[in-house]
């Protein structure tokens, strides 16, 4: 693998961008590497700076699930964008993408747009704070919820006590109202209910989790955490910033069949371009500015480039219903893999969804983020740089989802698994 000028180009970021990244994770350093710099991307395809090609298995943390540059997209992009590119005045495309949005999801009646995943969980738990007066909210260690400072906090000692910031910055008054417990464990949230149940806003949970790993909930899981809310009249927020439209068309919410009241929506309904969505019930969405008192605003919400992405991108999803042939073609692979590394005698679990997946070096399930932590992190890093080498991007932290495009075929799967097969690790 030739990597010259990434080293550079590597060089020159860290002179002007903090860590050389504008996201931290794209440093590579978990993974101990350096990053690779794209110059293009096609299909499945990720082509560098210094001409290496890459079988893409990270699509941008999960939206590119038609592949990179996909022709439609790109014609439907352009024909908005030579009309104007930002009016900040209210446009047609704003109502059909809502409208997508609200017929996929029986949960959401209204929807509004803003310009990232960040941006909806702190519109959600505003307008849950809003709407039921209270201020503390449960979140699942080991979520991820965009670096809102009220989401930016960790268990402190004993996992009953109220968070403590995990950044600094993040006030501790703010990590205070957020209530911790293990992912899949419906006792410790019964257990938070019972102390501090009147005072508890809003439960949020990433129905399938992505960001510690990909992490299914247990059966009941969910309808338990329902009706916890339901008991305590709290608000369940699903933050599907991740699962929707990944799974099926819709969320995680409509395989599972659950209703949360709010539902966080980002990464695919943007195809590519940033964007995010808060929606829900109608009587929790009126609440909102400006029929409600609860404010919020953005100069770029409902941007008509990225709209035209996030329809052209649903467009194709409900038409072509690639669900089950994503499913398929992942199972192919997570078998494949499974194989190779049982044949070298490597420890390994593998938990997937339909296009969504995590390989977890360990000998033990991996259902809560304290199962995660015990990987072979090391091994990871290892796994990585070697499918690097061989022309497979894989997400660089163990603690991350794969996924696969539309874009990716049978080829492309039994060229990984043969990679896999030459893996010394
Ligand atoms: C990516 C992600 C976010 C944050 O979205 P951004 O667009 O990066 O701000 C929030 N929640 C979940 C579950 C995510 O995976």
């Amino acid at each position: 693998m030739k990597n010259h000028k990434n080293a550079q180009l590597f060089k020159n970021a860290q002179q002007v961008i903090p860590g050389g990244v504008n996201s931290p994770v794209r440093a590579f350093k978990s993974v101990g590497a350096e990053p690779i710099f794209i110059k293009k991307a096609k299909g499945p395809f990720l082509y560098d700076e210094d001409g290496n090609r890459y079988i893409d298995y990270c699509l941008s943390w999960g939206p590119m699930i038609l592949g990179h540059a996909d022709k439609y997209v790109l014609s439907e992009v352009k024909k908005v964008m030579s009309k104007g590119t930002s009016y900040g005045i209210p446009t047609a495309g704003e109502t059909q993408l809502a409208e997508m949005i609200v017929s996929a999801f029986d949960s959401i009646d209204k929807v509004r747009m803003v310009s990232s995943g960040t941006e909806a969980v702190m519109t959600a738990l505003r307008l849950a704070r809003g709407a039921t007066g209270r201020d503390k909210v449960i979140k699942f260690i080991g979520g991820y919820h965009g670096h809102v400072d009220h989401m930016l906090v960790s268990a402190g000692s004993g996992l009953m006590t109220l968070g403590t910031p995990s950044s600094p910055g993040v006030p501790a008054d703010f990590a205070k109202n957020t209530l911790l417990a293990p992912y899949n464990d419906v006792e410790a949230v019964m257990r938070l209910f019972k102390e501090y149940g009147d005072q508890i806003a809003a439960v949020i949970i990433e129905p399938v989790a992505g960001n510690m790993g990909t992490v299914l909930p247990k059966p009941y899981f969910l309808n338990e955490i329902r009706s916890l809310c339901n008991q305590n009249k709290s608000i369940l927020i699903f933050d599907e910033v991740i699962s929707c439209f990944r799974l099926c068309y819709g969320g995680a919410q409509t395989q599972y069949k659950i209703k949360p009241d709010l539902t966080t929506l980002g990464k695919i309904i943007g195809g590519g371009f940033p964007i995010g969505a808060v929606g829900g019930k109608a009587s929790i969405m009126n609440k909102l500015s400006p029929d409600g008192a609860i404010y919020q605003a953005g100069t770029l919400s409902g941007n008509p480039v990225c709209v035209a992405a996030g329809i052209a991108t649903l467009k194709q999803l409900e038409t072509s219903k690639p669900y089950r042939k994503l499913d398929k073609l992942t199972k192919t692979l997570c078998d494949g893999i499974t194989e190779q590394l049982t044949g070298k005698s490597i420890p390994h679990k593998i938990n997937r969804i339909g296009s969504m997946f995590t390989l977890f070096f360990t000998d033990c399930e991996v259902t809560d983020f304290d199962t995660a932590s015990k990987c072979d992190t090391e091994r990871y890093g290892n796994y990585f740089r070697q499918m690097l080498n061989m022309g497979i991007y894989l997400p660089p932290s163990q603690f991350e989802a794969n996924f696969l495009s539309t874009a990716h075929t049978k080829k492309h799967i039994g060229k990984t698994i043969k990679a896999a097969g030459k893996l010394r690790l």
